[in-house]
């Protein structure tokens, strides 16, 4: 396996394997996909019959083209959306019963990076990455600092008071990345956060996030650019809302 990407959190070259062999203790699904399905209104199927564990800990990018499910996925681990049939079970919570009381307690494991999801232009960064904190009842004096914090470890710590739109796009996704961490989530969901941006900008998000997952948090990334792929532990490739093949460090097998 090839390990090209190193952590920002120190200037040495860490292998994305590494999280795995010194944890192979971590065996537990966090998140577990059996048979599920889900459909759109006018007949669009997303997801068909997919049956997918991550196990804690692990880093797993979902590759596949546009339109393949990938979005979707996330967005039913999130529970944005709701499985139209199957089973899915996120961290011990079944997902077809989660409801308004239940969601708070599951998002406040989760840290998301997804497309909807955009900054608020109106208030400055630091407020936007207190964002998650202030809504789930956090003293504010608190939450900016616990902000602070997070952006310290995105490298952005000087641009707390800027707004959103003065900085630049690779400087954005890192924002989000703060904001998705500033609750110290067990799993980080990752909607293409490498769209749109240049290869540096790109390669610092993509090792942000390698960086956590090297700290324990179960990371699930999705996206189209075969170059992030590499040196990755797993690949799901969907296809069609389907998983097509499961590639893991060093084999390919399909599904
Ligand atoms: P990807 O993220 O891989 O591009 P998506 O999960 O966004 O794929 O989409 C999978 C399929 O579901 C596509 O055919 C898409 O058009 C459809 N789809 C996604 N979201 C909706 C929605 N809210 N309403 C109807 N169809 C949708």
């Amino acid at each position: 396996m090839i390990c090209s990407l190193s952590s920002p959190a120190n200037s040495s070259t860490r292998c994305w394997a590494e999280p795995y062999r010194i944890s192979e203790r971590r065996l537990m699904a966090i998140i577990s996909f059996s048979h599920v399905s889900k459909k759109y209104a006018g007949d669009i199927t997303a997801l068909s019959e997919l049956s997918l564990d991550i196990r804690e800990g692990e880093l797993i990018f979902l590759a596949g083209a546009s339109g393949a499910g990938k979005s979707t996925l996330l967005k039913l681990i999130a529970g944005i959306e709701r499985p139209s049939g199957g089973m899915l079970q996120v961290s011990g919570q079944d997902m077809r019963k989660v409801n308004r009381t239940t969601l708070p307690f599951l998002r406040r494991k989760l840290g998301l990076i997804l497309q909807q999801h955009r900054l608020l232009n109106d208030r400055n960064v630091l407020a936007n990455v207190m964002m998650p904190l202030i809504v789930t009842g956090a003293d504010s004096r608190e939450a900016a600092q616990r902000a602070q914090v997070a952006l310290e470890r995105v490298g952005l710590a000087d641009k707390a008071s800027a707004l959103p739109m003065m900085l630049s796009g690779g400087e954005q996704q890192r924002v989000s990345i703060a904001r998705a961490i500033v609750h110290k989530p067990r799993i980080i969901l990752a909607d293409e956060p490498t769209a749109n941006l240049d290869r540096d900008s790109g390669k610092l998000v993509t090792d942000m996030l390698a960086a956590f997952n090297a700290a324990g948090v179960t990371c699930v990334i999705s996206t189209h650019d075969e170059r992030l792929l590499q040196g990755a532990d797993r690949v799901v490739h969907l296809s069609h809302g389907r998983v097509m093949a499961m590639q893991s460090a060093g084999s390919e097998v399909g599904a």
